[in-house]
């Protein structure tokens, strides 16, 4: 979420404000245990790999008709996926099973693909006879896991908040066992809905044509980022994910993502003198707009603009001053990317960062009186200094917003 930016008085200067927020909780995963009428949309036939399962059922058909194995009871049997059926309920929602079998084959069946986990199984060491010490070979295999001291190291190693090297390139069952120690230290999770992202991308449809400028570039910024198309514009009838205006007046919201969907909000969208103030909008001339996160008045969110003389109410908190530059045009077209670029970068996973120089930036950890679910540690303010371009309102990525981004693709995320 972004919240939304509390109106300076513009002379030459002006101000604004920021929090950004991810809306409420995520949506669990929907579970497929009531009776409903399903239509299968879409077999497709997938490779297999190992999978073990601790909760759901196991189904006899995709059509869900009848539970034929609780999970609970399977906990160490290692299923193998052999196609995937994507069904839409009478709600109209999407899901995804798995159709898996054991070993041997008799225990086969649908499972809901959400609580099926990829499985690695431990290393073997292989120990040669010890005829003379020296003779004596260990063999991993090749799919080894790292231990939690050596993930931790890397992870002191690397910067704050940003995988970097080894900890974008360890194997797929690390991911899969050290899940929530990802999620911790990097300030990422689950928050797309089963179903927004297929083969890695997700197709949206913008619900008003006048957002799709803003939609398109904020796609190409994550689409070139991260070196593949993510984003695709979809359309009313097929589309994974959907993005239009909402209002966001009452909550003080300018963008959100609920787990499926963005909004953007109307009113502050249609207002030339938001967030920046009046400016000359037909005029090409280049202006520069000084910010600062200080909240002299001690309204609002915390932050309102102050020109020059900053006042520090509180001197524990540390206030930053920025300036935007541009066209009052691009001005106003970078900051609705970046809200909208903000808001994808919460459908692949990414929760708030205390970096200003992040799109995922956020002032404060604590949002509607609740801390976020994955942080590695809460913050009131942000930790960039003074002068640092803010990654939301330029509408730019962060290598630290790039990196994050490929690690919730390795945690199979997007
Ligand atoms: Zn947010």
């Amino acid at each position: 979420m972004i919240m939304k930016q509390k109106r300076g008085i513009l002379t030459m200067i002006l101000a604004a404000v920021f929090s950004i927020g991810i809306m409420g909780s995520i949506n669990p995963a929907q579970n497929a245990e009531a009776k409903r009428t399903v239509k299968i949309v879409k077999v497709q036939k997938v490779a297999s790999k190992p999978y073990r399962a601790t909760k759901g059922y196991m189904y006899n058909s995709a059509k869900l008709t009848k539970k034929i194995h609780n999970l609970k009871n399977y906990k160490n049997t290692t299923f193998y996926s052999k196609k995937r059926v994507t069904i839409k309920t009478t709600q109209n929602k999407k899901a995804y099973y798995t159709y898996v079998a054991n070993k041997s084959g008799k225990i086969k069946g649908y499972v809901y693909s959400k609580y099926l986990k990829l499985y690695q199984p431990k290393t073997i060491t292989i120990v040669g006879i010890p005829t003379d010490p020296s003779t004596t070979q260990t063999k991993p295999t090749a799919s080894k896991l790292i231990s939690k001291t050596d993930l931790q190291s890397l992870i002191d190693a690397s910067p704050d908040l940003d995988p970097t090297g080894q900890l974008l390139s360890l194997t797929a069952g690390d991911y899969a066992t050290y899940q929530s120690v990802f999620d911790k230290n990097f300030n990422v999770g689950d928050y797309a809905n089963d179903g927004v992202f297929n083969n890695d991308q997700a197709s949206i449809y913008v619900r008003s044509a006048q957002l799709i400028p803003y939609v398109q570039k904020a796609m190409d910024k994550w689409n070139s980022a991260l070196g593949s198309t993510v984003f695709t514009l979809g359309t009313a009838q097929d589309h994974s994910l959907t993005l239009g205006f909402g209002n966001g007046q009452a909550d003080g919201w300018d963008g959100v993502f609920d787990g499926s969907g963005v909004e953007v909000d109307y009113v502050s969208f249609h207002d030339s003198t938001y967030p920046y103030g009046p400016m000359p909008l037909s005029s090409s001339q280049t202006i520069s707009v000084k910010l600062s996160t200080d909240d002299s008045d001690g309204a609002g969110d915390g932050m309102a603009a102050h020109v020059a003389n900053r006042v520090h109410y509180d001197a524990t908190n540390h206030y930053l001053t920025t300036t935007v530059t541009g066209t009052p045009s691009q001005l106003l077209e970078n900051y609705w990317v970046g809200v909208i670029t903000h808001e994808l970068g919460h459908s692949l996973g990414l929760d708030h960062t205390p970096y200003f120089g992040d799109i995922m930036a956020a002032q404060s950890s604590v949002e509607d009186g609740q801390s976020q679910e994955n942080e590695k540690y809460n913050w009131t303010d942000y930790k960039d200094s003074d002068g640092t371009q803010g990654g939301a309102l330029t509408a730019t990525l962060s290598q630290r917003d790039i990196d994050r981004a490929k690690l919730t693709k390795l945690l199979g995320y997007w």
